[in-house]
């Protein structure tokens, strides 16, 4: 991905930049990612938070992730575009769901995540790693 880079939510209360390219592009498939997402895994990428400029306030819910550790989801209060995933375990990084991005081509997952807990029905792409977990 090519930085820097911006995105937002559906409705345009919620924009962010990141100023660095991602660290890492993925799909997990725990338990909390397809409760939130409403979908059956959740694409994003990690960026370091120190790169990353919001400007409006999402709402927040925490939730014990498949890890054990929380994990504090952020989301629109006004379209409900989930944005942010920010986890205890690693405060100097956060996720963003990839719908989010201005420019949806620049995303390419590189791993898949907690398949552990994917849907037998989803097909996985065998050009990138498996993890049965978070790595
Ligand atoms: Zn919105
Ligand atoms: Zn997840």
């Amino acid at each position: 991905m090519t930085a820097p880079f911006s995105g937002g939510c559906t409705c345009g209360s919620i924009r962010y930049v990141c100023s660095r390219a991602p660290v890492a592009m993925l799909n997990c498939h725990c338990l909390d990612c397809q409760r939130s997402s409403g979908a059956p895994f959740a694409s994003g990428f990690i960026v370091r938070v120190s790169d990353v400029a919001i400007t409006g306030t999402p709402k927040t819910y925490s939730v014990r992730a498949g890890s054990g550790s929380l994990a504090t989801r952020s989301f629109c209060f006004d379209c409900g575009s989930p944005l942010f995933t920010r986890g205890e375990a690693a405060p100097g990084v956060m996720s963003i769901r990839f719908p989010t991005l201005d420019n949806l081509s620049e995303f390419r997952p590189m791993l898949d995540i907690w398949t552990s807990s994917a849907q037998p029905w989803v097909c996985l792409s065998q050009e990138i790693p498996h993890h049965p977990r978070s790595p």
